[in-house]
């Protein structure tokens, strides 16, 4: 668990959270601030900074759980949007990784 981590936080119970799905690796919840009618975080259980520390194998796990999330979501049939800010620059606000899942409605691009 890292320190002052939210997500971590989240994963350890520390702070409320709507919760979507949950395996051995990872927890999906609602985004506290949604910006579309749904929009998920897929946070990895154990902390990781972002995608580029992440591992192969993490990646691969999370990938591999996207149509399942997708179909809980009710978005699997008419489309939706994976995100991964990444760093300062990637509007990376919370420096753990995740991926956003978002969906519901007709999403705009490109998103900057
Ligand atoms: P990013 O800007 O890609 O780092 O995304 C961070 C996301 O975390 C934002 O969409 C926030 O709305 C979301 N967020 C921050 N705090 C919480 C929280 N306590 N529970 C759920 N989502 C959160």
């Amino acid at each position: 668990m890292a320190e002052n981590c939210i997500f971590c936080k989240i994963i350890h119970g520390e702070i409320p959270s709507e919760k979507v799905y949950e395996d051995e690796k990872m927890l999906v919840v609602c985004d506290v601030a949604p910006a579309a009618p749904v929009h998920v975080l897929l946070l990895p259980k154990q902390h990781t900074d972002d995608v580029v520390t992440a591992s192969s194998e993490l990646l691969r796990h999370m990938m591999s759980k996207v149509k399942l999330i997708a179909e809980k979501t009710g978005v699997v049939e008419k489309g939706f949007r994976l995100v991964i800010n990444t760093g300062e620059e990637g509007g990376q606000t919370v420096k753990h990784l995740h991926i956003h899942l978002l969906g519901g409605k007709v999403l705009g691009w490109p998103p900057c």
